[in-house]
C-alpha cells in the first residue's frame, strides 16, 4: 500500500516550511522540505564556481552535479526542526544565505535538475508516510497525495516574515529589497515551463495573512482526518 503523504505547495514566505514542519512532528511522518534541495544544488553549483551566466552551459553542468551529490535530512529535533546535509556537510544555515537566495530559482527552472530532483523526492515518499513541501508537490511530485494544499499570503505579509528570517541570520537587507526579490522569485516559479507554481485542482487553498501556524496546522489536519 502506498505511504500516507500531505502536499503543501505556495510561493515564498506563505508559511509553508513552519506549517509542514509542526504537521509532520505531530503525526510522526517526514517532512521533506523541496525547497532545500534545490537550494543545496544552487550552493554546490556556487561551490564547483559553475559560471551562472552561461544558460548554456549551466543546464548540463548543474544537471550532472545535481545527479551526483548526495542530499540527506536528519530526523527531526524535538522542535521538529530538520537538517540538511550536503555530501555529508550540514549546509543548513548556508542554503539560507543571500547569494543562494538569488540563484535558487534560476537553478529550478532547468528541465534536467527538476527531473533528478523528482526521482529524489518520490523515492523519499515511497519509503515513509511525508509531509512534503514546495512548488509543485501536488501538481507533479505526488499527484496522488492524500491530501493537498495550497497556502497563500499577500506580498507584504510573506516579505516581513522572510526579513525576519534573513535579519536573524545576520543579512543586512531591508523590507523593499526582500519585497523585490520575492517578487521576482514568484514570477520566475509560476511562468517557467517546466512544473510551476500552481494549485492543483484538487488542493485546499488556505490564506495564512491573520492565521498563527497553529492555527493553519490545525485546520489541515482537520481536513486530513476528513479524506483518510
Ligand atoms: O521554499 P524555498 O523558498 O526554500 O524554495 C526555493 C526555490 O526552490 C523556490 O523559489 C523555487 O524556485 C524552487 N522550488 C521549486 N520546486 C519545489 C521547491 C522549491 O522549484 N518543489
Amino acid at each position: 500500500m502506498a505511504k500516507k503523504a500531505i502536499a503543501i505547495d505556495g510561493p515564498s514566505g506563505a508559511g509553508k516550511s513552519t506549517t509542514a514542519r509542526m504537521l509532520a512532528r505531530e503525526l510522526g511522518y517526514k517532512y521533506i522540505d523541496t525547497g532545500a534541495m534545490y537550494r543545496a544544488v544552487a550552493l554546490a553549483g556556487l561551490r564547483e564556481g559553475l559560471d551562472f551566466d552561461n544558460e548554456e552551459e549551466l543546464a548540463g553542468k548543474l544537471t550532472a552535479l545535481a545527479e551526483e551529490i548526495e542530499i540527506n535530512f536528519s530526523s527531526p529535533d524535538r522542535k521538529g526542526r530538520v537538517e540538511i546535509f550536503l555530501d555529508g556537510e550540514n549546509v543548513t544555515e548556508e542554503i539560507r544565505k543571500l547569494k543562494v537566495d538569488q540563484l535558487v530559482s534560476r537553478v529550478a527552472s532547468i528541465a534536467g535538475v527538476r527531473e533528478v530532483m523528482l526521482t529524489k523526492q518520490r523515492e523519499l515518499a515511497r519509503n515513509q508516510p511525508v509531509v512534503m513541501d514546495g512548488r509543485d508537490i501536488g501538481t507533479r511530485v505526488l499527484p496522488d497525495a492524500d491530501l493537498k494544499i495550497f497556502l497563500t499570503a499577500s506580498l507584504k505579509i510573506r516579505a516581513r516574515r522572510r526579513l525576519r528570517d534573513h535579519h536573524a541570520q545576520g543579512d543586512k537587507i531591508t523590507l523593499e529589497e526582500v519585497e523585490e526579490r520575492l517578487r521576482k522569485r514568484d514570477t520566475r516559479d509560476r511562468e517557467r515551463a517546466h512544473s510551476p507554481l500552481r494549485r492543483a485542482a484538487d488542493a485546499f487553498e488556505i490564506n495564512t495573512d491573520e492565521k498563527e501556524p497553529e492555527q493553519v496546522v490545525r485546520e489541515i489536519r482537520d481536513l486530513f482526518r476528513e479524506v483518510v
